[in-house]
């Protein structure tokens, strides 16, 4: 058996497997403090005879193995888990393979093994929710440097008629100031999913969104890109991004047919548990 932790800053969704993926047990519970929420995890986990594990967690998280914070949670706004030696504890408790990625890296692998980029061997995941986070796949692997892909803070320019300052406590109007969750919800003084009829919002959020996925094209060229997270449930905004997509990109590039190339996750909410899962098996077979 395998098993597979998908770690959020809200809640930690653990599951194990047999070699089909195929989910055989899973606990949901929420992210406290690691000594609670790794207790937690470690007495689901004690049930089961373990070959390996993977784990896709909230970051920003260390995975430069020749750094001293490989394997830790680093500067996470999540106050309880800023350096925590995530991987050190799960390795204590298992002497097994642990695979490590972040959560979006692994909603990545997810989808590119088992779920809308099945087949391909590159996508890009994103997900729009209370943050923006950005994981890539390429050739197979999930994509890492020095340190990961931080693709939800990068710039963009405003639309219009934006004043807005935007909320990400490091750059104010990055990508995740402006358009994730907490930054609608704070610019229009409603939660996202309460302004569903009013086309101005969309509009807006539709124009940052697709100006990050230009860039994301132009720099990685992906052979797909699926959007997910809470604000994604507004399948209106597919559309719209794909249009200020294409008008943004001006056919300067060929890509795939923008139907297929931006879409949503084929996996839906289980995208970052199966790519987990995934990320175990992977392990294994080093
Ligand atoms: P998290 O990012 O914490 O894992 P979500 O992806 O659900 O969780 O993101 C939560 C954010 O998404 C909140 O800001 C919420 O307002 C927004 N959200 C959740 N559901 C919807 C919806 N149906 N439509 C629009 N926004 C939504
Ligand atoms: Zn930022």
């Amino acid at each position: 058996m395998i098993g597979a932790i998908e770690a959020g800053g809200t809640k930690f969704v653990c599951a194990i497997s047999d070699d089909s993926l195929t989910i055989q047990d899973r606990m949901t519970i929420p992210t406290t403090t690691p000594d609670e929420t790794l207790g937690k995890v470690f007495a689901f986990f004690d049930q089961y005879e373990l070959s390996a594990i993977g784990i896709g967690s909230f970051g920003p998280i260390g995975v430069n193995k020749e750094s001293d914070s490989y394997g830790f949670v680093t500067t996470t706004p999540k106050t309880a888990w800023k350096n925590t030696d995530f991987l050190g504890r799960m390795k204590a408790r298992y002497n097994i393979p642990i695979g490590w990625t972040t959560d979006v890296n692994a909603a990545a692998l997810g989808e590119l093994e088992a779920g809308a980029a099945k087949g391909l061997s590159s996508c890009v995941y994103l997900t729009v929710g209370t943050g923006i986070g950005g994981g890539a796949v390429v050739d197979g692997k999930p994509l890492e440097g020095f340190g990961h892909p931080e693709m939800g803070h990068v710039l963009v320019k405003l639309h219009p008629e934006d004043s807005f300052e935007g909320v990400c406590p490091y750059h104010g109007n990055c990508l995740e100031g402006l358009a994730a969750g907490p930054a609608i919800e704070k610019r229009y003084g409603d939660k996202a999913q309460n302004l569903s009829n009013r086309e101005e919002v969309w509009t807006i959020q539709a124009y940052y969104i697709a100006q990050a996925l230009m860039n994301y094209t132009l720099i990685l060229s992906p052979e797909k890109i699926i959007l997910g997270g809470g604000v994604m449930k507004q399948k209106q905004l597919f559309p719209l991004i794909r249009s200020a997509f294409k008008t943004l990109l001006n056919d300067y590039v060929e890509t795939p047919d923008l139907e297929s190339y931006i879409t949503s996750p084929d996996l839906g909410d289980d995208a970052g548990i199966t790519g987990s899962l995934i990320l175990a098996m992977n392990e294994l077979k080093k």
